[in-house]
């Protein structure tokens, strides 16, 4: 069952069902390790990988990360390879040669592993929206398989940053130094500024892959408490549904 799309200030937001799956062995580990204060018990960690598409009401589209890529990507190291994106584009009647603009949280492999295929950008006719932190520290091997193929098509921004129909990026640093959350009307994607629904039970709750713990914890705390009282909608990236309303 597909997910269900939702109007937010005039526009259409479809979830995209990249891929659903465990973590490969390579960086798997025990749930409380993985959130340490958070998660008590061992069960299995089943993840959804999830992008978004905006549609304003003239039809222009925005497509929120790229999912984890082909056979070939970086993530197939560990995340179930390939993805699905394209498929769940069509289902929902975008080609690739529509999309605008392609914001990518952060350039961890299963959000910005699909930007690019075939050594060329994935969706030929969009800018490409980074946060400069995120394309500063990009390691070499993300510099080769994203950043130089995606070239000129990057748009670099600094910060908070309008694009349009309301759409916003904001820069949420921790779990990777530049990454970014988007914002149309009260709904904020989260990307992976919240990982596991025991972060919304304790935003303190710090991830093992985050890049710095403190930090992301704070950004979280900020960010959800202004969520809170802007409405309190989220969609996320990893979580089994979508979108989840903030108590
Ligand atoms: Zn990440
Ligand atoms: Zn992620």
């Amino acid at each position: 069952m597909p997910y269900q799309p939702m109007t937010v200030a005039g526009v259409e937001v479809f979830p995209l069902r990249d891929a659903v799956g465990p973590m490969g062995e390579s960086i798997r580990r025990p749930l409380p390790e993985m959130f340490p204060g958070g998660c008590h018990h061992d069960g299995d960690w089943v993840l959804h990988f999830r992008c978004y598409l905006l549609r304003d009401a003239a039809g222009r589209t925005v497509l929120v990360d790229t999912g984890i890529g082909a056979d070939d990507s970086p993530a197939a190291s560990w995340a179930p390879v390939p993805g699905e994106l394209m498929a769940e584009l069509a289902r929902v009647g975008a080609a690739p040669g529509d999309v605008e603009a392609v914001i990518i949280t952060h350039l961890h492999s299963d959000h910005a592993g699909g930007a690019v295929a075939d050594g060329a950008p994935a969706f030929p006719n969009a800018e490409y929206v980074l946060q400069r932190a995120e394309i500063d520290t990009a390691s070499e091997a993300v510099l080769g398989h994203i950043v130089r193929p995606l070239g000129e098509r990057i748009r670099v921004v600094d910060g908070d940053v309008g694009l349009f129909s309301g759409i916003r990026v904001l820069h949420t640093p921790g779990h990777t130094p530049g990454h970014q959350i988007v914002r149309v009307g009260e709904l904020t994607l989260t990307g992976d500024l919240l990982l596991h629904p025991s972060q919304l039970a304790d935003p303190k709750v710090p991830y093992l892959y985050d890049d710095d713990p403190e930090l992301a914890a704070r950004t979280r705390i900020e960010v959800l408490d202004r969520v809170r009282a802007e409405g309190g909608l989220i969609g996320t990236a990893h979580f089994p549904e979508p979108f989840t309303r903030l108590p």
